[in-house]
């Protein structure tokens, strides 16, 4: 039934939409058009803040893990084999190749501490919920150190794990500090580095890895090994040129790599866009980000081989392709306001924090994840129901606990005669009643107290159950320790919109106006 088929959000006006009767012969065409086609559950899109599609003119996508969806952990193996090379010609021991590490082991929104040589995760507060020193995990007490502090002032200390790329060198870092820790006579001397040496060895390493081709050439050569083909990547953007908007690209890959990885996910794809470039009005290769939001280097134009044309400069014109730049230059040349373009990316800070700070553009964030992380939900969906309410139950009781604690400490401390002089009873009275009462509430108070702890039990088992099947080592991306997690924050906080692939935007209308659940305080809700 047509009604099944278009069911598009539950906001009255579209379900109105759902009730005419369409000939079969245009209800053909709107879905060959992939018009508000009913989107998968893990395909959906979030709304942080509202976003009407409507009143946006502009549509800038980042490449690397935005249009292009990486197979993650071929690209991790990829990272890792030739980082390890760097280490072990940096004098690294051989044996920093031979773990095999589990690529689940790192995730997105995690923090490294350099000094300690832990990698951490946290809450939206920036408390530490869980963390490994190198691969072993911290326990309540190794967790310590980070008891007093807020999290992510000193710099130069912690290094935030803010994109997919960054993975590998949470991995290759874990099994550094292992081997610092448990074999440090494998380095001259017996003097293996130090933790924060370890990481910049590790960091230079995989940086050099992405400069000097080590990982773009191999992908360049075989990008279907790499880089995942998505036959609805074409449509989608088709879908808002056809609807009058511009598109641009905005990518930190220079000219070559992004030249290669675009003719292999558009090049070709549609009959009326033979070459890639023609999907989109700008584009700017090299970019720097975060950098190009805020510094103002100049364009330099490239011809379609990636040869430069003519000097740099501050301004740029439609249907070129530059490298460098600055948001400044690129906003002048688009003609509207910042808040009529929308900048679709994946890396929260050089994409999302950034662009959104300093430039007003509107932000949809890439989360690769969230496809698996909404599979979870779904299957898990009765104990994460069962964690809710047992989590409710808890503070019920822990509330209960307190209350009565105080009212057991008050009648432990009353002078009894003041007791018998406002009863009018006699000293033997009044002692058996504060004795009869106290007790029935210590009786109550330990009965609470068994009941909290089973429920504490049940809460963490569960827990732990839901936390393994999203990642057996860190939980779920989006939530730590029953609240949202520093990345679900800055998912929240900076993300006008946010979804699993650039096109699950194939499921809605070019004029979509993304509502967000309005923002509440706990005492909203009563
Ligand atoms: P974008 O996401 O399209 O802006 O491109 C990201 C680019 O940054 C890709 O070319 C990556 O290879 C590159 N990249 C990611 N991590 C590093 C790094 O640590 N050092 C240098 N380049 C990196
Ligand atoms: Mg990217």
């Amino acid at each position: 039934m047509w009604a099944a088929a278009f069911v598009v959000s539950q906001y009255p006006h579209s379900a109105l939409a759902n009730d005419i009767e369409l000939p079969a012969p245009l209800r053909k065409l709107l879905l060959r058009n992939d018009l508000q086609v009913d989107a998968p559950h893990d395909r959906r899109i979030f709304t942080n803040r509202d976003l009407n599609l409507d009143r946006i003119s502009i549509l800038g996508f980042d490449m690397d893990y935005t249009l292009a969806i990486y197979f993650q952990e071929a690209l991790e193996r990829l990272s890792l084999e030739s980082t390890t090379r760097k280490l072990l010609a940096r004098g690294y021991p051989a044996e920093i190749g031979d773990a095999d590490p589990d690529p689940r082991f790192a995730i997105r929104g995690l923090m490294v501490d350099k000094k300690l040589g832990n990698i951490i995760k946290q809450d939206r507060h920036g408390y530490v919920g869980r963390g490994y020193h190198g691969v072993r995990k911290l326990s309540d007490d190794g967790r310590h150190p980070y008891r007093e502090q807020r999290l992510g002032k000193e710099l130069e200390r912690f290094a935030p794990v803010d994109t997919l790329f960054a993975l590998p060198e949470v991995t290759l870092y874990a099994q550094a500090v292992e081997l610092i820790d448990q074999r440090p006579e494998l380095w001259p001397g017996g003097k293996p580095p130090t933790y924060t040496e370890a990481w910049t060895d590790v960091r230079e390493c995989i940086d050099e890895a992405h400069r000097d081709g080590s990982i773009k050439d191999m992908i360049r050569e075989d990008p279907a090994s790499y880089i995942e083909q998505d036959p609805e990547l074409p449509r989608t953007l088709h879908k808002f040129r056809s609807a009058g908007k511009k598109l641009f690209l905005l990518t930190n890959s220079f000219f070559t790599y992004s030249d290669a990885v675009m003719r292999f996910l558009l090049g070709n794809k549609m009959s009326s866009y033979p070459d890639w470039f023609e999907y989109f009005d700008w584009v700017v290769v090299g970019a720097r980000k975060p950098g190009f939001f805020t510094a103002g280097v100049p364009f330099q134009e490239l011809d379609r081989s990636g040869a430069p044309v003519g000097k740099p400069r501050q301004d740029v014109q439609r249907g070129k392709v530059y490298e460098g730049g600055n948001q400044l230059g690129l906003q002048r040349s688009f003609g509207c306001h910042g808040d009529e373009v929308l900048y679709v990316g994946d890396h929260i800070y050089g994409d999302i924090v950034k662009s959104k700070k300093s430039s007003g553009w509107r932000t949809a964030l890439v989360v690769q994840e969230l496809q698996r992380e909404l599979r979870v939900r779904r299957a898990r969906g009765m104990t994460l129901q069962e964690i809710e309410s047992l989590y409710r139950l808890r503070s019920q009781l822990a509330e209960q606990i307190s209350a009565l604690r105080h009212v057991s400490r008050v009648l432990g401390r009353l002078p009894l005669e003041q007791l018998t002089e406002e009863a009018d009873l006699t000293a033997g009275e009044g002692s058996e009643m504060l004795e009869k009462t106290q007790t029935k509430v210590r009786t109550q108070l330990d009965r609470l107290r068994a009941y909290e702890a089973e429920t504490v039990a049940t809460l963490e088992k569960r827990s732990r159950e839901v936390d393994e099947a999203f990642n057996p080592y860190w939980g779920s991306s989006f939530a730590e320790r029953y609240d949202t997690s520093r990345f679900g924050a800055q998912v929240e906080n900076y993300a006008c919109i946010y979804t699993s692939r650039v096109s699950n935007l194939r499921f809605v209308s070019p004029a979509k106006y993304f509502l967000s659940p309005h923002g509440s305080l706990p005492h909203f809700k009563g």
